[in-house]
C-alpha cells in the first residue's frame, strides 16, 4: 500500500518533469544524446530517457543508457 502511494507521487513527478529522487526539475540535467533517444542525468545520478520530442519523462532502463 506505502509503495503504490510512492509509485503514484512519482508518477506525478514524472508528469511534472521533475526528478522522481531529489524533485529538481529534469530538464536542468546534464543532456546527452544516445542512438535516436536523448538521456538526461540529474544532478543525483537519476537518469532519464526522452521520448520523441515530447518533453515527457521516464526513467531509463540499464538497456538504455
Ligand atoms: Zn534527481
Amino acid at each position: 500500500m506505502i509503495k503504490n502511494v510512492i509509485a503514484q507521487l512519482q508518477m506525478w513527478l514524472l508528469a511534472q518533469g521533475r526528478c522522481v529522487g531529489c524533485g529538481m526539475p529534469i530538464n536542468k540535467g546534464k543532456v546527452s544524446k544516445k542512438n535516436t533517444h536523448i538521456l538526461t542525468t540529474c544532478k543525483c545520478g537519476r537518469i532519464y530517457i526522452q521520448k520523441d520530442k515530447s518533453s515527457f519523462y521516464e526513467r531509463a532502463k540499464i538497456s538504455q543508457i
